[in-house]
């Protein structure tokens, strides 16, 4: 009698031993992905409880750091919060910074920086900063909790993404000139894919030009709702462009850097969001007429913006995801403290109704999640970017979902004060709704991990 196919894998006694990847340089699992054990292990690992995909703890060496993190979260973002945000009101143009706000954020960074506190989003980089993904993982929660936390420890996005493409594919003119200011905090970057005239989640369309003309590409298109364009300290955009549009569908794109101040860099307008433009930093509409930049700005080469895609947007989903369970953990904690404390009808509101297993139903999810998203971390670490992108799609599918339910019930829960400016909640909402469409709309994911499924059985 046939096992069924799971109890056959956890009774797959005779499984070949295998070199503990994430310990090796990325190269040598690179290598590995061609390796046959390899292919072997990948088909079983969903279901292989001895597997390392399942060990899933902070090393000794980050949970100093984690310590140290908390320590500056208290100590040098939280007190500086109300002071930054008041000061919005304070200023006379939108689209630029008060410069108390940037002396308030400067001073945290330089704490941060001191500390060593500093780029830990970049794992097996060539400067030895950063941490593994799993790691990072539990750090980046702790992030998601606060606002500004990240900008402190130079982990924001989009620039997170974009230093790691630059770290991974740029060469060394571009490293020195883009890399290391971004590196060291003093400027800040923006990803220009989406257009707004064609349907962006299929990254085939996008139709912007780039034309090589003597030394130049001259690039001409509109892109939208890019974020931190707005921003004057963004000074590098990597643009993604139609080079080759004689070439197989995936290999008509490149991606080119693009300085903000070329001319013919023109902001429309910055984009809304629930009736937010999230200015200075802003999500902008921007027009490319005629803008010239040295062929050299290209990355990596001709054609190849999809092979960057898979080294940018796996750790750009991932830390996302990381992000939002420390969001979660704060609405959770948001709506357990006002449910628990407010009454109405002779109880506590968190007694009424079903309000117990809302709560309860929210923290299930929360760890549930917390797990997969560091699985999918140990994924990124243990077989490569391009090969964990599986487990990136079904963190990236699942997780905005679930903690904007959780954030929309905290919201519920409050009442009235819920979606005002007393609570972060109405802000964080918009944040998480927002990530269901940002790096690939949830049913793209979906369609990845579904088809993942019907592969296992030769059936796509
Ligand atoms: C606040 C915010 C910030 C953003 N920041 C950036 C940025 O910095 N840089 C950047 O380049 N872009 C950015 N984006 C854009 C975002 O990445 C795109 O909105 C996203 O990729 C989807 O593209 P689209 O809007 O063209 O939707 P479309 O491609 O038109 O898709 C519309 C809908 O079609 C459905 N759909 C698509 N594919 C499938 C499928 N395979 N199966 C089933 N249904 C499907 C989905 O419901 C999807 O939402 C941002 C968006 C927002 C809202």
């Amino acid at each position: 009698m046939s096992l069924p196919l799971f109890t056959q894998s956890l009774h797959t006694a005779t499984k070949p031993a295998l070199p503990n990847a994430c310990c090796m340089p990325r190269s040598q699992v690179k290598q590995m992905s061609s390796n046959k054990q390899y292919q072997e292990r990948k088909m079983s690992e969903a279901t292989d409880l001895d597997s390392d995909l399942f060990e899933l703890a902070m090393s000794a060496k980050a949970q100093p750091l984690m310590d140290a993190v908390k320590k500056h979260i208290a100590e040098n973002v939280e007190p500086i919060i109300e002071e930054f945000h008041a000061l919005e009101e304070q200023k006379t143009d939108r689209w630029s910074w008060h410069p108390r706000q940037l002396e308030l954020l400067e001073g945290a960074k330089n704490k941060a920086k001191e500390s060593g506190l500093w780029n830990f989003f970049l794992p097996d980089s060539d400067t030895g900063e950063g941490l593994s993904n799993l790691d990072y993982a539990y750090i980046a929660t702790e992030l998601g909790k606060v606002p500004l936390a990240s900008e402190t420890l130079n982990c924001s996005a989009p620039d997170t993404g974009n230093m790691e493409v630059l770290e991974r594919v740029g060469t060394p003119e571009q490293k020195e000139k883009w890399l290391k200011p971004l590196l060291n905090g003093e400027i800040r970057s923006a990803y220009a894919m989406t257009e707004p005239g064609l349907p962006s989640s299929d990254a085939k369309n996008i139709s912007t030009q780039a034309v090589l003309d003597g030394d130049d590409w001259v690039i001409n298109g509109e892109k939208f709702y890019i974020s931190g364009a707005g921003d004057p300290r963004c000074k590098i955009m990597i643009t993604m462009v139609r080079t080759s549009p004689d070439a197989a569908p995936s290999k008509q794109q490149s991606q080119i850097l693009v300085p903000t101040d070329t001319p013919g860099v023109e902001i429309l307008e910055g984009m809304q969001v629930f009736g937010q433009d999230h200015a200075p930093r802003g999500h902008m509409h921007i027009r490319f007429t005629d803008v010239r930049v040295p062929k050299e700005n290209i990355l990596l080469g001709e054609g190849r913006g999809f092979e960057i895609s898979q080294v940018r947007l796996g750790p750009g989903r991932i830390h996302h995801c990381m992000r939002s369970i420390g969001k979660a953990e704060k609405a959770l904690e948001l709506m357990v403290k006002r449910a628990a404390t407010r009454t109405a009808f002779g109880k506590p509101i968190a007694k009424l109704g079903k309000n117990l297993e809302v709560i309860s139903r929210a923290r299930i999810e929360i760890n549930a999640m917390r797990l997969a998203v560091l699985q999918a971390a140990k994924a990124m670490d243990v077989l490569g970017n391009k090969e964990a992108r599986v487990y990136v799609s079904a963190v990236k599918a699942m997780v905005p979902e679930k903690v904007c339910l959780i954030i929309d019930q905290a919201i519920q829960m409050h009442g009235a004060a819920g979606i005002s400016q007393w609570t972060p909640l109405a802000s964080m909402y918009a944040d998480l709704r927002h990530l269901r469409f940002a790096d690939g709309p949830d049913e793209v994911h979906h369609m990845v991990v579904g088809r993942s499924e019907l592969q296992k059985y030769d059936l796509w």
